[in-house]
């Protein structure tokens, strides 16, 4: 069965063995390197968009007021990186940790083919031979098993089609 819930729990696994066979894993509460640093404004899955949207709801008003902002901000953007709009910036910290998109799991432990989704400081690590034992995620896997989780939208088009429909 190929659920969002069954996904999450999947790359749970795959990541626990990894952090489970490297005590100094870089990827760590605090470390928002990655949500500082996007390539491109996020595209979401039907599936993931409805996660999300409820950790979203349950954001505080004035909270959610500022995240509208940024979210509508994206439309269009053409500078990169990109500021994930959805992390406190004060705090380093993920205002939907719980509902966070699929990308957000992976990122840091999975490769696509010959590419490694991860930041600079894992890269350098890779290139020092120092994490050779690592088994790293199958992105492709990931992506399509993704294709079956509903349309594909970027996050300020799921955003405007649910704050239109609210307001
Ligand atoms: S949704 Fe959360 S974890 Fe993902 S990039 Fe944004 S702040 Fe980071």
């Amino acid at each position: 069965m190929n659920t969002l819930s069954q996904l999450h729990e999947d790359i749970e696994t795959r990541v626990k063995a990894i952090r489970d066979s490297q005590s100094d894993w870089l990827c760590r509460q605090g470390c928002d390197g990655c949500c500082r640093r996007l390539a491109e404004v996020p595209k979401i899955t039907a599936e993931e968009w409805d996660l999300l949207q409820e950790g979203l709801a349950a954001l505080p008003s004035e909270q959610l007021r500022e995240v509208s902002k940024e979210i509508a901000a994206l439309a269009g953007k053409v500078s990169r990186p990109i500021v994930c709009p959805m992390l406190d910036r004060a705090n380093g910290a993920c205002l939907v940790y719980v509902q966070r998109p699929v990308a957000c799991r992976t990122f840091g432990f999975y490769v696509q083919r010959d590419l490694g989704l991860y930041c600079k400081d894992i890269e350098s690590r890779v290139t020092d031979g120092a994490l050779a034992e690592v088994v790293w995620g199958n992105h492709d896997i990931i992506d399509s098993r993704l294709r079956d989780l509903g349309e594909t939208n970027d996050l300020p088009e799921w955003f405007a089609r649910w704050k239109g429909a609210i307001e």
